[in-house]
């Protein structure tokens, strides 16, 4: 029988080849930096079609992992699995998430560093999936801390639970997260979890009064009434039928059959006890989701004077027993606009434009302060309980984020303005640590760097956050002109501000040639990852994000107590104006950068293999797209800068010390001189290779491939 070694590097593996196919040309290599054309993007692609269609999912850019959605179960999460990449250097088993997890898993255990693991793709590429995984590998392979051994359980079972109020079926992805997720692991000084924290980022509101076609509310809507015991929705005056309400029927689809709602309440039901919710609490909480469903079936009538009139006194009745108001103070405050006017309150009658407008204010609001109040009270449960002990100094932190990714769709609005922009910042990070990373390998083993060049994507973040001319700057500008700005007005001014940025196109800046495909109401970024034409309506009210004064008055006042602590009446007497959203997000998104700074980072990046959410199907269009906006050519090209591959001395040795008869069977010296008599017995040229102070670089894939293929026996 004749042997050969699996596709490059794997120590661990080897695969029966009787035919004359090599392992190469069937399974791809496991490391893009193998590849010999490592600048065509067709030999990229063709190396990932390959892999998926053996359903090896995971292929490395030098450290980085890149992940190919199956949407099939594979059966490679098993303990077993766990068990084989843990302690086991990257390069010697196949590529893994797994091997991600242990390795920045040791280096946080030997080096004391801070890590910080980012997962990112579009929509349905697998972030989540993935997270949860890495999540498991740290909860089951970790030892067990000495105290409060429950915090691994809890770690687990935050997820349910946040997933139900911020996750939703969208058009790509039946579970899409509906907000940007970062969470810390903590481990105290012998490797045990204690404790974690969550940072949230911009949850899709406006789905909770709207949905698109095909696409539905946050998934704890349809939960509640599949699950709940007919005394709780009784209880909440809630019938089972999700027809029945308003905010539920936009989309049209309240029943998917990937999903069972019966069965996903159960588990967010006990994973609220396990992260400590009192039944005063999970009751609090489930009469905030209910207020919210009969906020949308509150109906207005217009009177003689157009003045718009609740009629629906039932959801009333409901709404005021369940947040725990007056029922005449939140009818006011639905149909009236209080406005203070030199120094005296004056109310005003809404008409019933503005009334629903207001009505949908209090139900987004409601409901993604309940969602901060959610991870908040999760953090507190989460929250070492040995902070005060001296091992709490001690503890590292490994960091899992969860975040958007770069969006497109036919029409594009805030929302994608927000997301995309975050996507810059995320890239920036990335491009800056890995050429940092390579550049400081290169120092530490003694290697002259040469320097790579690439895309700096600084440009466009400067374009959206610079001070005074960035976009946010204009867009908080004209938020403060109220009655006199429009959405318009600011796109006048951005035209105005930055007309000859080299990112930015609006109609009026268009040649006759791209002017056709721009709206007057648009304007358009050249992001790192493409363009993308932003509709410019809604912005200055989303930005804005108001709500009316007596609707907050009215809030304050609740007796709901997840309520009262959600409005608070300091923001009644605060006299400075609220951050705008955008101005929110872009420090959230900064202090996101430090943290991430902060910490050695790894990188999975996830591709989605089509959109039909199938087995089996690689779209090559859609795929090519996304190997574009990750970067991962870039990536790619600066990894191979200089050296194609590179290895500590002991493990190259290991592997091919059979190839020379001075090194087989045991080599006695120093391993480097091992390698060193090896590769001139091999017959390295001196411009193939570096050796470092600790590891041997080789220049060319072709060099490698020829000593693995000398290994057949
Ligand atoms: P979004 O940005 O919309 O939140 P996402 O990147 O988080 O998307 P996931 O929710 O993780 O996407 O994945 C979408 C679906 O794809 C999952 O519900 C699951 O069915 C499938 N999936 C993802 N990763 C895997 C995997 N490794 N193995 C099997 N199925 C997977
Ligand atoms: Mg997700």
């Amino acid at each position: 029988m004749r042997y050969r070694a699996s596709a490059l590097g794997s120590d661990g593996v080897r695969v029966t080849m009787e035919s004359a196919l090599t392992a190469r040309d069937r399974v791809g290599v496991q490391d893009f930096v193998l590849l010999e054309n490592f600048t065509s993007e067709a030999a990229f692609i063709e190396n990932l079609r390959r892999r998926f269609r053996e359903n090896l999912i995971y292929t490395y850019i030098g450290p980085v992992l890149v992940s190919v959605n199956p949407y099939r179960d594979l059966q490679i999460y098993s303990r077993q699995h766990m068990e084989r990449y843990r302690g086991v250097s990257f390069y010697e088993v196949p590529p893994h998430l797994f091997a991600v997890a242990d390795t920045a898993y040791r280096a946080l255990r030997t080096e004391r560093r801070d890590q910080a693991v980012m997962i990112s793709g579009e929509s349905g590429a697998g972030k989540t999936e993935a997270t949860k995984r890495l999540l498991q590998f740290y909860a089951e392979t970790c030892p067990a801390p000495e105290r409060g051994g429950a915090v691994r359980d809890r770690l687990l079972q935050s997820n349910p639970v946040l997933e139900a109020f911020g996750n939703a079926k969208t058009l790509r992805n039946d579970n899409s997260s509906r907000f940007g997720k970062y969470m810390d692991v903590q481990f105290d000084f012998k490797g045990a979890p204690v404790g974690g924290h969550i940072l949230s980022y911009l949850l899709e509101k406006s789905r909770v009064v709207h949905q698109n076609h095909g696409e539905r509310n946050f998934h704890i809507f349809y939960q509640l009434l599949e699950g709940g015991e007919e005394e709780t929705l009784r209880r909440l005056g809630l019938e089972r039928n999700p027809q029945s309400y308003l905010y539920l029927v936009k989309g049209q689809c309240a029943k998917v059959s990937s999903i069972n709602d019966k069965n996903d309440w159960k588990v967010v039901r006990k994973a609220l006890t396990v992260i400590d919710f009192t039944e005063d609490e999970v009751e609090d909480l489930l009469s905030i989701v209910a207020s919210v469903l009969h906020l949308g079936n509150i109906h207005f009538a217009a009177d003689e004077e157009s003045n718009a009139q609740v009629t629906t006194e039932n959801q009333l009745k409901y709404l005021t027993r369940l947040l725990g108001v007056e029922g005449s103070t939140l009818r006011e405050a639905l149909t009236h606009r209080k406005i203070i006017a030199k120094g005296e309150e004056l109310l005003s009658p809404l008409n019933l434009e503005q009334a629903a407008y207001a009505r949908d204010a209090l139900a987004k609001a409601v409901y993604s302060r309940t969602f901060t109040w959610l991870v908040a009270k999760i953090n507190r449960s989460l929250a070492s309980k040995d902070a005060e002990s001296p091992s709490w100094r001690s503890t590292t932190v490994l960091g899992l984020l969860d975040i958007y990714g770069f969006e497109v769709f036919q029409n594009n609005s805030f929302e994608q303005f927000c997301i995309n922009y975050c996507n810059e910042k995320l890239q920036q990070l990335f491009i800056e640590l890995t050429l940092k990373s390579e550049q400081e390998e290169y120092e530490a083993e003694g290697i002259a760097w040469e320097p790579v060049q690439y895309f700096n994507n600084k440009i466009i973040c400067d374009l959206v956050e610079e001070k005074f001319k960035g976009i946010v700057s204009i867009l908080d500008e004209e938020c403060l002109r109220p009655g006199e700005a429009t959405d318009l007005t600011f796109l006048e001014k951005l035209e105005d501000t930055v007309k000859h940025h080299p990112h930015f196109l609006t109609h009026k800046l268009a040649d006759q040639r791209t002017r056709k495909s721009l709206g007057r109401g648009e304007f358009r970024l050249l992001h790192y990852a493409g363009e993308v034409t932003y509709n410019v309506t809604g912005f200055l009210d989303k930005n804005n994000d108001l709500l009316f004064r007596n609707l907050k008055e009215t809030m304050c006042s609740s007796e709901n107590p997840i309520m009262s602590q959600c409005f608070d009446r300091s923001e009644l007497s605060d006299k400075k104006r609220p951050e705008t959203v955008a101005t929110q997000f872009k420090m959230s998104l900064l202090q996101l950068v430090e943290i991430l700074k902060s910490k050695e980072p790894a990188y999975v990046r996830c591709i989605k293999p089509n959109d039909a959410k199938q087995p089996g199907r690689f779209d090559e269009v859609l795929i090519r797209h996304q190997v574009k906006y990750l970067g991962l050519m870039e990536n790619l090209r600066v990894r191979r800068a200089g050296f194609a591959y590179r290895r500590k001395y002991e493990a190259f040795l290991q592997r091919y010390k059979s190839l020379c008869p001075e090194t087989w069977p045991i080599w006695a010296g120093r391993p480097q001189d091992g390698v060193a008599v090896l590769v001139r017995h091999l017959g390295y040229k001196p411009e193939e290779y570096k050796m470092g102070r600790t590891k041997i670089f080789i220049r060319f894939p072709k060099t490698l491939f020829a000593t693995e293929d000398a290994l057949e026996v």
